[in-house]
């Protein structure tokens, strides 16, 4: 096996040098472009960037066949190239490497070409749904592609969202190309949230990189029905931690019963605190989720019923691990969720209006200030 310069780099200079097996010899041309990407930095004056490379797939099938021949001393041929160019980059042209930088510099190793464009902004916030009806992220008819048709009413959508109603403002103001909501967990088209779901609007390609953050909130709120809160840049790295994070919620929910329920069976509904259900995958998402039992906790359950409300309703406030089912803990799913209110009852029992009122998301406030220190760390 013969690889070339680069290549052999990154590979700890273990081949001979020749036709290279893994780029074909594309890879040569990084100290050019590295080269013609200074240049359009220092035109630009920029102060910041960040670098994106494109590189064939087929790369990392042949390189996995040099790492065999050698593992110890071997890297990625792409991480190698994103840390040359990153460390000539800063040196040639004196702008700092940030993943949040005011540029990104595209290297397209299949055209052998570098592009500059601006760079992505990442702003973190809170939101709440007050009217049910809205999908979390943009929700495209697959049968038109959002062109319009017969089967989405001419809209190219089956609902509104969140993440439109939040992220066309963004836009606008930033005079950006694109933007991505990356939320912690969703609700349900149907429930709504006053709690303030945690989120990170990714900005894509902004031109305009000084947004007047609460002018926004308010623009968003607007609306009556989607209001995002808390609103701050972060930095690229936040979106893992909102994503990854799972955190226990407070429901409010309506609850409708086959025949009557008293006192008692509000009673027998209270001994569901403290316990750990077992939830089978609810029928509704099973074609989207992994068909197993998860265990989870309802922490906290209370009746709240109002005088001279229907014998057969009440609203029940509950307080569960992240990633519980709440629908199902009502309805028992046929059995899946156990126990469940209808279970406990031996009646049929269903949810008929579901809010979300709390996230214990306070953790997400600790790690935002750690990041607002690092991001300051890294301007001085
Ligand atoms: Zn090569
Ligand atoms: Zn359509």
């Amino acid at each position: 096996m013969q690889l070339c310069s680069m290549c052999n780099l990154a590979n700890g200079d273990h081949f001979e040098e020749g036709e290279c097996y893994i780029c074909g010899g594309a890879a040569l041309k990084t100290d050019a472009m590295i080269a013609q990407a200074t240049a359009l930095l220092l035109e630009k004056k920029a102060k910041s960037f960040s670098i994106s490379t494109n590189i064939d797939k087929e790369w990392l099938a042949k390189e996995e066949r040099a790492f065999d021949q050698r593992m110890r001393g071997a890297e990625s041929v792409k991480n190698f190239l994103n840390r040359r160019i990153s460390a000539a980059l800063s040196k040639a042209s004196g702008a700092g490497y940030c993943a949040e930088g005011e540029c990104k510099v595209v290297f397209d190793y299949s055209k052998g070409a570098v592009e500059l464009r601006e760079g992505d902004l990442f702003i973190f916030g809170r939101y709440c749904k007050r009217a049910a009806g809205l999908s979390q992220s943009r929700w495209t008819c697959p049968k038109c592609e959002g062109k319009g048709c017969s089967n989405c009413q001419g809209k190219g959508k089956y609902y509104e969202s969140v993440e439109e109603r939040i992220g066309e403002p963004v836009k606008k103001a930033a005079q950006a190309q694109g933007y991505t909501m990356h939320a912690s967990g969703r609700e349900d088209v149907d429930a709504t949230n006053s709690a303030g779901r945690p989120f990170v609007l990714e900005v894509n390609a902004a031109k305009n990189r000084t947004l007047d953050l609460d002018a926004l909130s308010a623009e968003i709120a607007a609306s009556g029905e989607v209001e995002a809160l808390d609103l701050a840049f972060v930095s690229r790295s936040f979106v893992e931690v909102v994503t990854e994070s799972h955190f226990d919620k407070t429901y409010r929910a309506e609850v409708e019963f086959e025949k009557d329920a008293g006192d008692a069976e509000m009673m027998r509904i209270r001994t569901l605190e403290g316990v750990m259900l077992l939830q089978q995958t609810p029928t509704r998402v099973a074609h989207r989720r992994a068909d197993l039992i998860r265990h989870r906790r309802v922490k906290h359950i209370e009746v709240a019923r109002a005088e001279g409300q229907d014998s057969r309703a009440a609203t029940l406030i509950i307080q569960a691990e992240a990633g519980t089912y709440i629908k199902e803990l009502i309805s028992g799913d046929n059995g899946r969720t156990n126990p469940s209110v209808s279970g406990l009852l031996s009646m049929k029992a269903k949810c008929t209006r579901l809010e979300v009122t709390g996230i214990d998301d306070g953790y997400l406030d600790l790690c935002r200030n750690g990041d607002a220190n690092t991001a300051n760390a890294r301007k001085r």
